[in-house]
């Protein structure tokens, strides 16, 4: 019964899976996260998330992408790490040695034949926690091999697009929570059928949130709420509260960014700079 299942995500319920920050910290306390993906023309979308990753409070961040991305990323965000893969254009070969505590990846990637090939090899030997998005879901969808490749309570943030590409079309709103239900079973994973009031879907319940607003449908804003969900896994919360609670903190930050910029001119990057009040909104 989807009634009955559905929990609303409110500031009372995420208050409650907060983390304080402790005085005898260090950044390895806060884990190191890996943000992977990239091609010639969309770096852009690993740089919002790398830099949404940081500002969630990661302690480290690196960045995996092609070889064209390095000056772009080593400028824009002097804070992140980067790796390159060995083409310039597209990732073909995921290898690094670091050990990061989770993988956001799939972001601006594209689905080149090479970078299929090179993710679902990368997937036979990952054990770090993955969050997976944009067209790392196109490509993990076409084959049930590599979906079952996938860690326990790996998180997937599919658009509508990306979703259909993941579950097949659905009939009305309830086919697709129930398709989404089945999948998230099947494969133990936590899906967020992003678009307005946001629904996150696991262990056969439905979580909608009650933050965000229409001046997030705007280019990059996916990619932010990817790092976000990354950075908050680095530091230590588990999947499903790093997926509620960053769904909830990408949303409000948007709600807060509104009131300055209105719904038209909030884009992407704006989301990263109120994430920070978003928290503060907590108390
Ligand atoms: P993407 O399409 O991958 O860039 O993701 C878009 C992001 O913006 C997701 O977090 C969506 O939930 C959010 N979003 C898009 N449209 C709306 C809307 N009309 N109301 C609230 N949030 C939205
Ligand atoms: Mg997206």
């Amino acid at each position: 019964n989807t009634e009955t299942d559905a929990t609303l995500i409110g500031k009372h319920e995420v208050l409650p899976m907060y983390q304080s920050r402790e005085k005898f910290s260090h950044k390895g306390t806060y884990g190191h996260a890996l943000i992977l993906g990239g091609s010639y023309g969309k770096i852009g979308a690993t740089l919002l998330a790398s830099r949404a990753a940081l500002v969630s409070g990661a302690g480290l961040v690196t960045t995996f992408v092609p070889k064209c991305g390095y000056s772009i990323l080593q400028t824009a965000l002097p804070e992140a790490m980067v790796i390159t893969d060995k083409d310039e254009n597209l990732i073909t070969d995921i290898s690094f040695d670091i050990a990061p505590k989770v993988i956001g990846l799939g972001i601006g990637m594209g689905t080149a034949a090479k970078s299929a090939t090179a993710l679902e090899k990368f997937l036979k030997s990952n054990t770090a926690p993955l969050v997976i998005d944009a067209d790392g879901i196109n490509i993990i969808s076409k084959k049930k091999t590599v979906l079952k490749l996938l860690p326990k309570q790996t998180v997937l943030t599919p658009h509508p697009k990306e979703l259909e590409c993941l579950i097949g079309k659905w009939k009305d709103d309830f086919d697709k929570l129930e398709k989404v239900k089945v999948f998230s079973k099947k494969y133990d994973s936590i899906i967020v059928i992003k678009g307005a009031n946001t629904i996150t879907v696991y262990n056969e319940k439905y979580y909608v949130n009650t933050t965000g607003n229409p001046g997030l449908a705007t280019a990059g804003t996916g990619d932010v709420l990817t790092g976000v969900i990354t950075g908050l896994i680095a530091q230590g919360y588990d999947p499903l509260q790093a997926t509620l609670f960053g769904v909830y903190l990408h949303g409000k930050s948007a709600d807060i960014a509104i009131e300055d910029l209105g719904y038209q001119s909030l884009i992407a990057s704006h989301v990263v700079e109120t994430l920070g009040e978003a928290y503060l909104d907590l108390f």
